[in-house]
């Protein structure tokens, strides 16, 4: 079968920000059409909302090679195109001017990488386990360095400006994935980092926020923690005239000011459960019925494709 009713395993984690395993769930939610459930929780010590109780890595693994298609759309390549340009707009002052290599982790179908080629001498080079993109690499100038994400320490190059967009909240365990990065930089290497900022959630948020592929749900505060215990933070931006959604932060190696963990539980429990409550049931049954329809048509039309191959 190929949207997958059979029992999926799911096992509690500890907080990624600050390790606690106190945790209370906020939210308890189901993808169309499948058994994969959503389990939204925050941390009772430092206040991170993170799923929890989680997919097992395997099911997480196979939802990610097989069905993310079905239930997440694909972006036109003049958005993503757009969506690069902002990540130039925000780091150009802190690059060099002669050639500059980019490193891009979680580069998806490249489009975006490669369109910065357009402003910049630039070598690219990308990391990307899903094998439907990575084959069209080569003739789009795209160096692949690895597909394996937990492999980056291994790799013995280092680059000029590193960008990690919209890949972090996709991450188990964030803190680990910084600390394999900093072996590709050098003490002038930019680390961009941009995720979906928690205080700028979409509604209604249980069907457009909290989704199965996002691990976490990122503050400017917690994510700034994190990130300061490993690098140095040279700009940040919860959310920029650009993209008010988007929180972003540009990184290098030094040794930085730390930024103390300071513990938001209550605020953003009252916050998120009064949001969870006030969202009109009429419009998330609109929401899920339109996500039906759109898993309906992704399986309709694959299968179409395929027919019509053979
Ligand atoms: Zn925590």
């Amino acid at each position: 079968m190929l949207i997958p009713f059979k029992k999926l395993e799911y096992h509690t984690i500890r907080c990624p920000v600050c390790t606690s395993d106190d945790f209370e769930q906020i939210l308890k939610s189901k993808l169309p059409l499948s058994t994969y459930k959503i389990n939204i929780s925050i941390c009772k010590s430092c206040g991170h909302i993170y799923q929890n109780p989680k997919l097992s890595n395997a099911d997480e693994y196979k939802f990610n090679k097989d069905f993310y298609g079905y239930f997440y759309g694909s972006k036109k390549d003049s958005e993503t195109e757009k969506e690069y340009k902002f990540i130039l707009d925000r780091t150009k002052e802190y690059l060099p001017s002669e050639k500059i290599s980019i490193l891009d982790v979680g580069a998806g179908t490249g489009i975006g990488l490669k369109s910065l080629s357009k402003y910049l001498d630039a070598e690219l080079s990308a990391i990307e386990s899903q094998e439907t993109v990575i084959q069209n690499y080569s003739s789009m100038g795209i160096s692949l360095v690895s597909t394996d994400f937990n492999n980056i320490k291994n790799i013995d190059l280092k680059f000029d400006l590193i960008i990690l967009r919209h890949t972090l909240e996709h991450s188990v365990n964030p803190e680990s994935l910084i600390i394999d990065l900093k072996h590709l930089m050098n003490s002038d290497t930019v680390l961009y980092i941009a995720v979906p900022n928690l205080q700028a959630a979409c509604s209604p948020i249980r069907f457009n926020f909290f989704i199965l592929p996002h691990l976490q749900y990122f503050s400017h505060d917690h994510l700034s923690h994190l990130l300061s215990k490993q690098l140095k933070i040279i700009n940040s931006q919860p959310g920029d005239q650009l993209c008010k959604g988007e929180m972003w932060f540009l990184l290098k190696r030094d040794v930085g000011k730390k930024i103390d963990l300071k513990n938001f539980y209550f605020q953003n429990s009252i916050h998120f459960k009064s949001i969870l409550r006030q969202e009109s049931k009429v419009s998330n049954l609109m929401v899920y019925l339109k996500k039906i329809m759109f898993v309906v048509y992704k399986f309709a039309s694959h299968h179409l494709k395929r027919t019509n191959k053979r």
